[in-house]
C-alpha cells in the first residue's frame, strides 16, 4: 500500500481521509523574518495556525497538504507543532517558491545541483527534523516561464524522478504558463499525472483549462475566496462545467488560505480581508462552496473523488 509522508512520518494513503490540497499556516517572507523580526508576532501566528488547524478539523478534515517552499517561511517545527496539536495530518513540500529572483547561492547552481537538494530533504528531512516532504514545488507566475523558472521547473523534474514524488506547479492561468510547465517537466520525462497545476481554478477559461487537462496533470481549484483572482460565482460556474464534462477525477479544491500573510501593511490588509476577499478563509468550502455545488448537482460521489480520493492517488503516485 503506498504511503505519504506528513509531519508525523508516513502514513497510509488509506489514512489521509478528507484532504485540503492547499492552505498555508505561515506566508512570511523568511529574509524580512529574520532581519526584522520586530514585525512579526509568533504568538499571533501560533494562535492563528491553531484557530485555523481546529475550524477545519471540525469540518472533518483529516489532511492538510501545507505546499510552502523557500521563499514562504516554509517551517517544518512550526507546522509539526500545529499538527500535533490538533491531530491533523500535514503533509509538507520541498521546493522553491520563486517567480524569477533566485539568490546567488541557487543562481550559481544548476538544474542537477538543485535536485539533488530537494532529493536530501525527501531522503533526510526538511531543516535538520526528521519529517520529509511529500511533494516537490516549483512556480511561474506573472513574469512568466524565466530562464529561473525553468531552471526550477526542471530540478523540480529531476528530483521527481529520482524520488518518485509528485510535483505541484503553482501557474498563472492569466498568461497560460500551465502549458509551459507542463511542456517543461514532460520533457524531463516527468509522467504527468504527477503534476498538479496549482490555480488553475483562477480562470473561468474552459478551452485553456481542457488544453492543460488533455496533457494529463491534475488541475487545482484551490483559491476559493480569493475573489481578487476571480469571483466565487466564476468559479464555482467553472468548477461545475468540469465536473459535467467528468473531469472530477483530475481536480482539487481548496482556498490557499494562509492563517498569517505580510504581503501588505496591517492596515492595508485590514482593508483587503474587509473589502477585496471577505470570503477568505480556511472553512469557506465548507460554509458555502460545497453547500451551493451540491444544491446545482455536484453528486456525494464527485465531491468524495476530489477531496478523498483523488489526493490519495496524487499524493501516493
Ligand atoms: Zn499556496
Amino acid at each position: 500500500m503506498p504511503t505519504v509522508e506528513t509531519t508525523r512520518g508516513p502514513i497510509d494513503v488509506e489514512e489521509l481521509g478528507l484532504t485540503l490540497i492547499h492552505e498555508h499556516f505561515r506566508t512570511t517572507d523568511e529574509a524580512a523574518r529574520f532581519q526584522f523580526p520586530h514585525l512579526y508576532d509568533e504568538r499571533a501566528e501560533w494562535e492563528a495556525a491553531l484557530s485555523d488547524a481546529n475550524a477545519v478539523k471540525a469540518y472533518g478534515v483529516e489532511t492538510l497538504v501545507e505546499p510552502s517552499a523557500m521563499f514562504l517561511t516554509r517551517d517544518a517545527a512550526f507546522s509539526q507543532r500545529v499538527a500535533d496539536e490538533t491531530n491533523l495530518n500535514v503533509v509538507l513540500a520541498t521546493g522553491l517558491y520563486t517567480y524569477d529572483h533566485l539568490p546567488q547561492v541557487l543562481l550559481n547552481r544548476d538544474e542537477d545541483a538543485l535536485a539533488a537538494i530537494f532529493v536530501h530533504e525527501l531522503e533526510h528531512g526538511i531543516q535538520g527534523t526528521e519529517v520529509k516532504p511529500a511533494l516537490i514545488k516549483c512556480a511561474a507566475d506573472q513574469p512568466g516561464v524565466t530562464p529561473n523558472v525553468e531552471k526550477v521547473h526542471r530540478a523540480a523534474a529531476r528530483a521527481s524522478q529520482a524520488s518518485g514524488k509528485p510535483i505541484m506547479a503553482h501557474s498563472h492561468p492569466a498568461s497560460e504558463t500551465g502549458l509551459e510547465q507542463m511542456r517543461i517537466l514532460t520533457e524531463e520525462g516527468v509522467d504527468p499525472s504527477m503534476v498538479q497545476v496549482a490555480h488553475t481554478g483562477d480562470t473561468a477559461d474552459l478551452d485553456y483549462i481542457e488544453k492543460l487537462l488533455d496533457t494529463g496533470c491534475w488541475i487545482g481549484l484551490d483559491r476559493y475566496g480569493l475573489d481578487i483572482f476571480l469571483p466565487t460565482e466564476k468559479r464555482q460556474a467553472t468548477t461545475l462545467a468540469l465536473l459535467e464534462r467528468g473531469y472530477a477525477d483530475r481536480m482539487f479544491l481548496s482556498q490557499d488560505y494562509c492563517s498569517t500573510i505580510d504581503w501588505f501593511p496591517a492596515e492595508v490588509q485590514d482593508y483587503l480581508k474587509a473589502n477585496e476577499v471577505p470570503d477568505w478563509s480556511m472553512t469557506f468550502l465548507f460554509e458555502k462552496v460545497i453547500p451551493e455545488l451540491k444544491e446545482r448537482g455536484m453528486t456525494d460521489d464527485q465531491l468524495d473523488q476530489m477531496m478523498v480520493h483523488n489526493p490519495k492517488r496524487w499524493l501516493g503516485s
